[in-house]
């Protein structure tokens, strides 16, 4: 989720150097970021390479609360990045789960794919997507990311009688009733044609949106 750019406003660790830190969760701000309080600081801690729910999508409540049951716990920082304005980028650990890897197996949040190469992370997002996990029980779920950017710039979902939504790359095989998840992996264009057109060029229905 965005950060609202106040709470970026956080006071540095003291010891920037150091690849782990020990603290306490004392605020949940959303599904990928919460405030941590050391002996010395609190800060803003970006949960790292995961996504979650923006606000007004589903399970963006569920992804708050299940962090939320981690309030006032120990937690132990393992640091990603360099500390920039967005605040710090970690693994969190707490009572020896990966919360960050916790949230992508339950479907509390995405695997941060745009930015982010990582295997477990990747895995872990497969696993909850072939259980119907959290957010994955959804036929169609959104990545936050295209919430926020590419949402409107979508062909107009259709009734999937008349016309039908195909992604142009030669490769693509099947038409879709909507814009669903397999559409979100089209590195081609998007676009309607009449579904007897796709049946034409031997394209078939989706399993997942028909
Ligand atoms: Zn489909």
């Amino acid at each position: 989720m965005i950060r609202p750019f106040l709470l970026v406003l956080f006071l540095m660790p003291l010891n920037l150097k150091a690849q782990t830190i020990t603290g306490k969760l004392v605020r949940v701000i959303d599904g990928d970021d919460v405030l941590i309080q050391t002996i010395d600081s609190t800060f803003n801690v970006h949960l790292y390479g995961i996504d979650a729910p923006e606000l007004g999508q589903t399970y963006c409540e569920q992804s708050v609360a299940h962090l939320e049951s981690y309030l006032w716990n120990e937690a132990t920082l393992y640091l990603k990045n360099d500390i920039n304005q967005e605040g710090i980028s970690a693994w969190v650990v707490i009572k020896r789960n990966n919360i960050n890897v916790e949230m992508v197996r339950n479907g509390y949040a995405w695997y941060n794919r745009p930015h982010t190469i990582n295997a477990e992370l990747a895995r872990s997002e497969m696993h909850a997507s072939r259980f119907r996990l959290g957010l994955w029980k959804s036929n169609d779920p959104v990545a936050p990311w295209d919430f926020l950017s590419g949402r409107l710039s979508r062909p107009v979902p259709t009734d999937g009688k008349l016309k039908v939504l195909i992604c142009t790359d030669p490769d693509a095989k099947y038409y879709h009733k909507r814009y669903c998840r397999d559409l979100e992996r089209c590195n081609d264009n998007v676009i309607v044609i009449l579904r007897e057109q796709a049946k034409e060029i031997n394209m078939k229905a989706c399993r997942h949106c028909y």
